[in-house]
């Protein structure tokens, strides 16, 4: 059919690519990040008990709200819920970001700052990792003298898993006081490093969550942005009323009183995770320091073909465009398989 509609420019010109993600329930799934071993088995009953009453009417935020900013540590009206940390970071753009607007991104970072600065028409500006995945401070503090409107951390960056304090975050909103700062925490459970504290000192400073990971409920969607009352106004004004369903309100309550299985979580992901590096060292594989549930690994120029090979035994890893691969840490016994499947990929020889 021919199409003759009248598309925005910045649509027309969008390049960033997400890889589509089907057919991997039942593979072993190390490619997202998502909390491998699933949810609190509260959180099933919780959504067992919903009604076709209450599946009927819109949902209501407020009690929610409330429990889960005193979860958090903040007052109901410095918490904005989202459908998703995706949301949660596509809602700084309506609210914020013009076209031709500048927006700061530091690379290689979560891809989807770029995304919706694509679909944004923004100008892009970025400062990148270095090459031992280190936060690039100086070029971060040249690129601000720029103002631009956002600028996104994610802290632990995913893919490279760098953390960054927070004494240098305090600096940043110093230096950047036109700026709307944005420290992604969607790894936040597994580092221990939040900035939430900071809101009620900086106004220009919003931290994004998610339940995506730690608490295990990626396919329910739940993120949000906290920062002072002032600021979380501004986001609101940009949200769809109903942008949240009712099924992850239950759900992310009962993920939240069920705390020791999110804190067991972190624990085994951590312990995990450092013997998975080490497993990947004695391969001499490359791997760098990380704070998340995920490790970003060189493996040379062997690393895209194991990629494909273990994804036909049914391993999935995030394979990149710069041949680095990142893997989640699932759980232990998925983490031996991979090893297992590596080392003799790999052989005696080693890489
Ligand atoms: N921020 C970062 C840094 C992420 O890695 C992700 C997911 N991979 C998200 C936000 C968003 O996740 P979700 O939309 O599932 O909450």
């Amino acid at each position: 059919m021919k199409v003759k509609l009248p598309v925005r420019r910045a649509i027309l010109l969008r390049q960033t690519y997400e890889a589509p993600a089907e057919g991997r329930f039942g593979k072993v799934r190390l490619d997202f990040n998502e909390n491998t071993s699933g949810c609190s088995p509260a959180v099933l009953r919780a959504l067992a008990k919903l009604s076709a009453k209450k599946l009927a009417m819109y949902p209501e935020y407020a009690g929610t709200t409330e429990k889960l900013a005193r979860h958090y540590g903040v007052d109901p009206d410095e918490l904005l819920l989202t459908n998703g940390g995706d949301e949660a970071i596509r809602v700084f753009f309506d609210s914020f970001v013009d076209a031709g607007s500048r927006l700061l991104i530091c690379e290689p970072t979560f891809p989807m700052y770029r995304y919706y600065g694509e679909i944004a028409g923004a100008k892009i500006d970025t400062v990148r990792y270095g090459l031992e995945m280190e936060f690039p401070r100086q070029d971060l503090f040249v690129a601000l003298k720029k103002k631009p409107r956002v600028l996104f951390i994610a802290n632990p960056n995913n893919p490279t898993g760098t953390l960054i304090s927070i004494a240098e975050i305090k600096r940043i909103l110093d230096a950047a006081q036109n700026t709307a700062v944005v420290i992604d925490e969607a790894y936040a459970e597994f580092s221990g490093v939040t900035v939430v504290p900071l809101i009620h000192k900086y106004p220009n400073l919003f931290v994004t969550r998610t339940f995506s990971k730690a608490a295990g409920l990626a396919s329910l969607r739940l993120g949000s942005v906290m920062a002072c009352a002032e600021s979380v106004g501004i986001l609101r004004r940009a949200m769809s009323p109903f942008a949240v369903n009712a099924a992850v309100l239950v759900a992310a309550e009962a993920a939240v009183s069920d705390a020791d299985r999110i804190k067991k979580i972190v624990r085994n992901t951590k312990r995990v995770r450092e013997w998975f590096a080490k497993e990947l060292k004695n391969i001499g594989a490359r791997t760098f320091a990380s704070a998340g549930n995920f490790l970003l690994v060189d493996f040379g120029p062997n690393g895209p073909d194991l990629v494909r090979q273990l994804e036909a035994k049914g391993i999935l890893l995030r394979g990149r465009k710069d041949g680095m691969v990142r893997i989640t840490i699932g759980t232990s016994e998925e983490m031996k398989l991979v090893t297992r499947e590596l080392k003799a990929l790999i052989g005696k020889g080693g890489l």
